[in-house]
């Protein structure tokens, strides 16, 4: 049996493969050492290691696993994915949305890492909180996919109102950039404010994709992340507007565990 772990800076995921079978599990990074003592238990398992927490990951185990660089198991991952869901892929921009946003070039021989963003599935959650009080990860995105944007940010089309804007009218001028208009804030609902933070983290991570895309002469852009998890908002927003601004995107089924497969896939 193998196993790759990618321990990352807000969620521990897990794939194990056994007989050509993968199966998945995550964890909150707080329970780092119990899912360390529970591998510890695993005798015949082969174990690799991936993620900014790896090695303090390792600091609970009793048996040294191997460790995989983080860039090298998502991109592996990725590819493993892609093989077997999306074939026609060869050459691509990946952005992993976790904690923060890290933007890969993937070509047909080489993968490297170009860059990053800090707006992530961490913004989400610290501004989620800040603006709404609220910490739960599913109350959020729940909340947020009934919320309305149209009060809190301003459009292009807002800008140019009757005039033929020179973009098109729909991307977003400024994030938050309508609130002065408001007489007050206090009337924001809690599902408008996270709507807008949503919008905020999909246009910035699909923005600098493409651009990414458009600097490395690729046109596709493959999302992965646990931002992603159960959030139809956030893959819509990433979706549209990286579409919007001439880019493919895709989306891998368990994208989330590609640093995990990509461990494992070195045992
Ligand atoms: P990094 O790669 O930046 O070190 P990470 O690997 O831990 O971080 P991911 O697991 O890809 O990052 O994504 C973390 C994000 O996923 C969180 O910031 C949050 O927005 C979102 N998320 C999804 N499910 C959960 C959950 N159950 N609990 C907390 N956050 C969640
Ligand atoms: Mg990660």
């Amino acid at each position: 049996k193998n196993i790759g772990i990618d321990v990352g800076g807000t969620l521990i995921k897990v794939a194990s493969m056994e007989n050509d079978v993968l199966s998945f599990n995550k964890f909150p990074v707080a329970q780092i050492e119990n899912v360390a003592i529970e591998m510890n238990k695993l005798d015949d398992a082969k174990i690799c290691l991936t993620g900014g927490k790896a090695e303090l990951f390792e600091s609970f185990m009793i048996r040294k696993p191997l460790h995989i660089v983080e860039f090298e198991a998502t991109c592996r991952g990725v590819q493993y994915l892609l093989n077997k869901y999306d074939s026609k892929q060869q050459e691509y921009i990946v952005t992993n949305v976790g904690t923060g946003t890290s933007i890969h070039h993937v070509g047909k021989t080489k993968h490297e890492r170009i860059g990053g963003t800090g707006v992530g599935g961490g913004t989400l959650l610290g501004l989620a909180r800040l603006l709404t009080g609220l910490t739960d990860y599913e109350d959020i995105v729940k909340l947020a996919s009934k919320g309305e944007r149209d009060r809190i940010d301003l459009k292009v089309s807002h800008i140019y109102e009757d005039a033929e804007p020179p973009i098109p009218g729909d991307l977003t001028a400024s994030n938050f950039g309508r609130m002065l208009k408001l007489p007050s804030t206090d009337e924001l609902t809690h599902e408008e404010l996270l709507a807008s933070v949503v919008g905020l983290v999909g246009e910035t991570v699909a923005t600098t994709s493409v651009l990414a895309a458009q600097n490395c002469g690729v046109s596709s852009v493959v999302f992965i992340g646990s931002t992603f998890i159960d959030n139809e908002l956030l893959s819509e927003t990433v979706q549209r507007y990286t579409l919007l601004r001439g880019a493919s995107p895709v989306f891998v089924k368990n994208g989330e565990y590609s640093g995990a497969i990509g461990a494992l896939l070195y045992g």
